[in-house]
């Protein structure tokens, strides 16, 4: 350890406590804050709320000279003057909301080295006038904030971004920083290339929610799993999500009939009603509200209980960002949600209708494909959740994976009488006819098409429906097999599938169909 790396330890401790107030960094802030200190450029991705301001803050104000700090909004640059200036640090912008005097003095301050951070956006900063006036300045360090907006393949694209890949040509001594709560692995490696031609330390941090206990049960009868996970948590307040507007008002209504005090919300209703249900699920205890996505952003409520979803959110960054309306007042909650094959189909389907190019349909579908991976694996699930944001963990023991040990079993015999009825019925029936050959039911569809008369009829005996119906779930998820697109729900061999039928790759399956009668077993929470 150099005298130089313990003397920049002590003045951004002291620029911690001395100018906002703070005792400790939070976890990553004090990496990141490192590297930058070291003249590295970093990539931070965290998520919101989780402090990516300081992180680039300490370090100006430790660094002297001036930090340019590139924002999207002016209603952003504003707020963190405004908050800078209250600390006692000189922090300028200058946008478009100003008239020019005001323009003009911040530019004098800035020019007189009386400022130490200056926030603008994108598209002034890049300009050659503002870029050869910054050439003459002193510039210590570059921030890059909301750095996915750089992003084609984001969620949030702007073309102004685009430029700020010169940056590092024009300013080749300057230590950038980049940061954005996007996990989306593209997005991440093409912000790590458009910013920093790849050389970049990426750091991810703070994205674990350890109070919220994760679960996910097989969707059975839903209005029936949703009742009664809610009245476990009667008399706390609880968010449900759900995929339509007329899902939300039969669920809230089914639940108000059963005694629950739950209120709908979603797009359509009117502004006003959309007001009353929320004020009311703020202010007074106990309220479910049964939404759709429309409900949720900026919504601070820290004793939400739970939020349950009734089908597969659209990402595992959609789930992420849902879930994490729970708990926030550190007690324990919990995050359920129901999952059948139908969901997949439904979500294939959205994607496949969007107006988009070939290649967004082809990322959205990876992304499901993540997604329905989380849903059905045996791990624990907060190290794949955690994982996909680039964090390492230990089994969590706050999961139903790791609360309730399902036993596995070696599946191929039974993955070959599932590929055996669907090859023989043609590849396009979906699960619950191929379960009906399976456990030889003569339904009226099976008769029509003589499919009793199949070497397959009534091979499947030895397991109730419920575990046919999961180990196809699972061979789904597995990559086994492949549902196709057209919404019909058809199965079909996938190459994996074959071989794991030649006995190239094998198969274990999670013996238990999850559901009520195993909840059991689980610690309350
Ligand atoms: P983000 O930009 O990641 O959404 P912010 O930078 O706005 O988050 O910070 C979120 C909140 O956390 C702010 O109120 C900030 O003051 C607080 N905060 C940040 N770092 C620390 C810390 N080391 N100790 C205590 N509070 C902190
Ligand atoms: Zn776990």
């Amino acid at each position: 350890v150099s005298a130089a790396s313990v003397r920049a330890e002590d003045s951004k401790r002291r620029v911690l406590k001395d100018v906002f107030g703070f005792d400790d960094f939070r976890p990553g802030q004090d990496a990141v804050t490192e590297a930058l200190l070291a003249g590295r450029h970093v990539l931070a991705v965290m998520p919101t709320g989780a402090g990516k301001s300081l992180c680039y803050q300490v370090p100006a104000l430790v660094l002297g000279g001036l930090t340019i700090v590139v924002s999207p909004l002016v209603a952003l640059m504003q707020d963190q003057v405004a908050a800078l200036r209250l600390a006692g640090v000189a922090a300028d912008t200058i946008n478009s909301s100003l008239d020019r005097d005001a323009n003009v003095a911040a530019w004098r301050r800035v020019a007189a080295g009386q400022t130490r951070l200056l926030y603008l956006a994108p598209e002034r900063l890049m300009t050659t006038r503002m870029l050869e006036a910054l050439a003459r300045l002193d510039i210590r360090l570059i921030a890059v904030d909301e750095a996915h907006c750089i992003s084609q393949w984001g969620p949030a694209f702007r073309r102004e971004y685009e430029e700020l890949s010169r940056l590092r040509g024009i300013f080749p001594d300057v230590p950038i920083i980049a940061l954005t709560a996007t996990a989306d692995e593209t997005t991440r490696t093409d912000i790590a290339a458009q910013l920093f031609a790849g050389c970049v330390e990426t750091l991810v941090l703070g994205f674990d929610r350890p109070n919220i206990k994760l679960g996910i049960e097989a969707k059975q009868d839903g209005k029936r799993q949703l009742l009664s996970f809610v009245q476990r948590h009667a008399g706390r307040s609880g968010i449900v999500y759900c995929l339509s507007r007329k899902k939300t008002e039969e669920m809230a209504g089914f639940l108000d009939r059963n005694g629950v005090r739950a209120l709908a919300y979603h797009a359509g209703m009117s502004k006003d009603a959309r007001e009353a249900n929320q004020n009311a699920f703020m202010t007074l205890s106990g309220v479910v509200m049964v939404a759709t996505i429309a409900f949720g952003m900026g919504i601070d409520k820290p004793d939400v209980a739970y939020v349950f979803h009734t089908d597969l959110p659209g990402s595992l960054e959609a789930y992420y960002q849902e879930i994490g309306r729970a708990g926030r007042d550190g007690r324990a909650a919990e995050a359920h949600m129901l999952f059948g094959l139908g969901d997949i189909r439904m979500r294939r389907l959205f994607i496949d209708d969007e107006d988009a190019p070939a290649e967004h349909k082809r990322r959205a579908h990876g992304r499901l494909d993540t997604l329905i991976g989380y849903c059905e694996t045996a791990q624990c699930r907060r190290q794949i959740l955690l994982g996909y944001f680039g964090e390492t963990a230990m089994p969590c023991g706050n999961c139903d994976n790791c609360l309730d040990q399902t036993p596995q079993a070696d599946g191929e015999a039974e993955a070959r009488i599932v590929f055996a009825a669907i090859a023989q019925t043609g590849e396009r029936f979906g699960a619950a006819h191929i379960v009906d050959v399976l456990l030889g039911h003569e339904t009226e569809k099976v008769l029509a098409r003589n499919h009793h008369r199949l070497a397959s009829f009534g091979t499947g005996v030895a397991h109730k429906k419920d575990v046919w119906l999961s180990l196809v779930r699972q061979l789904v998820a597995g990559g086994f097999l492949t549902l196709d697109s057209g919404g019909h729900g058809g199965l079909a061999i996938a190459e994996k599938g074959r071989e794991l039928a030649r006995g190239d790759v094998s198969f274990r399956y999670r013996v238990e169909v999850r559901s009520r009668a195993s909840r059991g077993k689980t610690r309350p929470a």
